[in-house]
């Protein structure tokens, strides 16, 4: 585990001592390749393409900056920036199989996780069981002598159910297998999983890495061996290569990653407290929401939470959910999360046919406005069910 330093410290100053003419900004390296000097030092470097910048489909200085802060944040030894969050998921898990392995996976983890799984895998031969995560012994129960991960994700980013982090890991590697989680929720800012002897972090920098709904991304956080590992079977081969410019916008965002997570989790605690005594809501689906059923592993394992939430609203008619959704001012209508700002996605729009127990379910992210903005509109919308 490497050495853990001050948040300030990664986002303001790790690897910044030598910009050149004292540049604040991180200079932006727009190269495909990298030259060398003499022969000699041309041949170290394509014998150690992990460690050395020789072609941007691989390392990358402004890359390999942005890298080195998400390692520090998430607490380990090294990072892999890819292309999307969905590449991150697929090298990390990719990476670790053969035909005949088998994956325990949450039920509730992003749809292309499972998609990779029930689409993907399941054409070279690896199977899948599903669990719902929040029952430790339900997991153990899916353990094969063929398994070879345990994927998880705390919070799930719909229904908000989490895993005990360290119970499972603790699981995991009594039978030898690998755990991979999705962070993107909680962000290293508020939850470190790799502290709780979870092996791999993946990311979709899309969301709050980025933070302003202009760039897609994705990291992947381990040990140096399991990096070293997925840079030479998944990365450089499948090519899922991130560009620089986008490293580099994303390090503008994590510059204010810090102050970001802070507010969106004041303003969907805002939020929420008006919308837990509205009649028309039913339930929340929010980790720090008082009577969310596992609320004390939330604060046990999280030292925060984030501005995406559900929650079911007091109708079965899909209509009244339309009306609700299109009366909101300041959310927008859009898939994704991370954003400055506030968004809306209704269950229904995606499933046209969805069963009276989901459709009136609405997924919500609390941007960075005031959240008594939000409240007034979402008190002018609540009228429409
Ligand atoms: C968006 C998202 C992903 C996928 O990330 P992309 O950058 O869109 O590929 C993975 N996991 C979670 C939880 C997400 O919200």
């Amino acid at each position: 585990m490497s050495q853990k330093k001050n948040v300030t410290e990664i986002l303001h100053h790790l690897g910044e001592e030598e910009f050149p003419f004292g540049a604040v900004s991180p200079p932006l390296f727009q190269t495909s390749i990298f030259a060398f000097p003499t022969f000699e030092d041309f041949r170290r470097a394509l014998g150690d393409e992990t460690h050395n910048c020789l072609y941007t489909r691989g390392n990358n200085p402004t890359v390999n900056l942005l890298e080195s802060k998400i390692a520090a944040l998430e607490h380990g030894e090294r990072a892999k920036l890819v292309s999307s969050g969905a590449a991150a998921i697929s090298a990390s898990v990719l990476a670790f199989l053969k035909t005949g392995d088998h994956v325990v996976m949450v039920r509730d983890a992003y749809s292309w996780a499972k998609t990779l799984l029930e689409k993907y895998l399941a054409r070279f031969g690896v199977e899948y069981t599903y669990v719902s995560g929040t029952d430790e012994a339900e997991i153990a129960a899916a353990i094969r002598p063929n398994t070879k991960i345990i994927y998880l994700e705390s919070p799930t980013t719909f229904t908000f159910l989490l895993q005990d982090l360290k119970a499972v890991a603790a699981l995991a590697r009594k039978h030898g297998i690998k755990t991979v989680i999705d962070n993107t929720w909680a962000t290293p800012i508020y939850q470190n999983p790799l502290d709780y002897g979870v092996d791999l972090v993946v990311h979709s920098g899309t969301k709050y890495f980025g933070g302003h709904s202009d760039l897609v991304a994705g990291v992947i956080v381990g040990n140096t061996a399991d990096i070293e590992h997925i840079f030479a079977t998944e990365f450089l081969n499948i090519g899922t290569v991130p560009d620089p410019f986008m490293a580099w916008l994303m390090l503008r965002g994590l510059r204010t990653l810090q102050v970001r997570m802070r507010t969106h989790y004041a303003n969907a605690l805002r939020v929420i407290d008006y919308l837990a005594q509205h009649p028309k809501v039913e339930e929340i689906y929010y980790p720090f929401y008082a009577k969310h059923p596992q609320y004390e592993l939330a604060k046990a394992q999280m030292r925060g939470g984030s501005g995406l939430f559900s929650l079911k609203l007091a109708t079965r008619n899909e209509a009244r959910v339309a009306a609700f959704t299109n009366q909101l001012r300041f959310f927008k209508r859009a898939v994704s999360w991370g954003g400055y700002e506030s968004l809306v996605f209704p269950y229904a729009v995606g499933h046209p046919d969805a069963p009276d127990h989901l459709i009136s379910v609405v997924r919500f992210h609390i941007g960075l406005e005031e959240p008594e903005l939000l409240i007034e509109s979402l008190e002018t919308a609540l009228k429409a069910i």
